[in-house]
C-alpha cells in the first residue's frame, strides 16, 4: 500500500506535516448587497443574489451570528459581497472573532490601523482596457496606489479569454507595486460577447499561466497543478462539475451518492438566515463553472486519491499550499 512517507522525501513530508495539521474550515459570506460597480458577469448581481435576502442592518446580530459560526467550528471567514468595505464594522466584527480574508474591489482602502494583518483580496478583471468594458473603470490604477507594498494584499486577477497572451504586462504592473497576484478564470455568466472560453485558448493558457508562474515566482501565487486543473476541469480523469464540487453549502446538499465535500461549508445570505447554493452564483451552469476556489478544494478535498504516485502527491501538497497561503494560514 502507498502511504505518505513511502512518497515523499523528507523535506516535502516536512511540507506536508506543515498542512495537514491545518484542518481548515471556511464559510463564505456576504456581508452587504450593494457594491460601488456594476462589473458585467459579476455572478453576485447577474444572479439576482443581491435580491435573495434583506440586509441585516443590527451590528449586534452580526455579532452574534458569527459568535454562532464559530461555535459551528468555522475558522475562516471568507467575506464577499457586494462591497465588504461599504461596511467596515461588519468585517471588524468578523476579524475581531475569527481568521478572516476579505474580497474587496479595492476602490475603497481597509486601514491597517483597524484591521492590521487581514488578507485583503483585491478583484481584478485583466487589463486597463478590458476592465473599462467589463467593470466600468480602470481599478487597478487606484487600488495599486492605495495598496502598493501592503504584505497582506493579493490581486485575485480573473483572466478572460481576451487576455491569452496578453497576462504578462499586467503580472509586471503588480509585482512593480510590491504585490502578489493569484490567478482564476472568467465564468461568463452574463454571455459578454467574446468572454466565452474555446478549448484552444484554455490550453494555451495553461501554458501562459505556467510560465508566469516560473518567471515571477515572488509574485504569482499558484501551482502548475492548480492550472491543469481549472484549464481543463478534470481530475484524475474526472469532470469538475455539480456531482463532484466540493464547495455546495452544506444543508442544501442532497447529492447522492455525496462527494467529498468542504465539511459543514455555507455561504450565507446578508440576512444571516437565508443560504444561497454554493460559493458562486446558483444561477451558473456548473458545466462551465471556473470558479477559483472551488476547483482548489476539488483538489484539496480529494487526498485520497493523490496518494498514488510521489508526483500526484506533491500537486496536492501544492495546491493545499496554495490555498493555505492565500487565505493567511501560512505564510507567501
Ligand atoms: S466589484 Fe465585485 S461585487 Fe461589485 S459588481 Fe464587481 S464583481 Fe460584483
Ligand atoms: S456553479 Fe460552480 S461552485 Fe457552484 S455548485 Fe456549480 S460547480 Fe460548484
Amino acid at each position: 500500500m502507498k502511504t505518505v512517507s513511502s512518497l515523499l522525501d523528507p523535506s516535502w513530508q516536512e511540507r506536508y506535516r506543515r498542512i495537514s495539521n491545518l484542518n481548515i474550515r471556511s464559510s463564505i459570506y456576504d456581508v452587504t448587497n450593494q457594491c460601488n460597480l456594476r462589473c458585467r458577469g459579476c455572478f453576485f448581481f447577474s444572479s439576482n443574489e443581491h435580491r435573495a435576502a434583506r440586509e441585516e442592518m443590527d451590528l449586534q446580530k452580526w455579532e452574534t451570528f458569527i459568535d454562532r459560526e464559530k461555535g459551528r467550528g468555522v475558522n475562516l471567514a471568507i467575506l464577499i459581497g457586494g462591497e465588504p468595505t461599504l461596511y467596515l464594522d461588519r468585517v471588524e466584527a468578523f476579524y475581531k472573532r475569527l481568521p478572516t480574508y476579505c474580497a474587496t474591489n479595492g476602490l475603497i482602502k481597509i486601514p491597517r490601523d483597524r484591521f492590521p494583518e487581514m488578507m485583503v483580496g483585491i478583484s481584478l478583471w485583466g487589463s486597463a482596457e478590458d476592465e473599462k468594458v467589463l467593470r466600468g473603470r480602470d481599478t487597478f490604477a487606484l487600488s495599486s496606489k492605495q495598496y502598493a507594498g501592503d504584505p497582506y494584499t493579493y490581486y485575485l486577477y480573473t483572466i478572460t479569454p481576451r487576455q491569452v497572451g496578453k497576462i504578462e504586462p499586467v503580472i509586471k504592473r503588480i509585482a512593480e507595486v510590491g504585490l502578489k497576484v493569484h490567478f482564476q478564470l472568467l465564468s461568463n455568466d452574463e454571455h459578454v460577447d467574446g468572454f466565452s472560453w474555446e478549448a484552444v485558448e484554455l490550453d494555451a493558457l495553461g501554458r501562459e499561466m505556467d510560465e508566469m508562474l516560473e518567471r515571477y515566482p515572488r509574485t504569482v501565487i499558484s501551482s502548475k497543478y492548480y492550472h491543469q486543473i481549472i484549464t481543463t476541469g478534470k481530475m484524475m480523469g474526472r469532470p469538475f462539475g455539480w456531482n463532484e464540487c466540493p464547495s455546495v453549502t452544506e444543508s442544501l446538499d442532497d447529492r447522492e451518492p455525496p462527494p467529498r465535500r468542504l465539511i459543514h461549508f455555507i455561504r450565507w445570505a446578508s440576512d444571516l438566515k437565508t443560504v444561497h447554493r454554493c460559493c458562486t452564483s446558483a444561477t451558473r451552469d456548473c458545466s462551465t463553472c471556473k470558479d477559483g476556489a472551488a476547483h482548489m478544494s476539488w483538489v484539496m478535498v480529494n487526498k485520497r486519491e493523490h496518494i498514488r504516485t510521489t508526483e500526484d502527491l506533491q500537486n496536492w501538497i501544492e495546491v493545499y499550499e496554495m490555498f493555505a497561503k492565500l487565505y493567511r494560514f501560512i505564510p507567501w
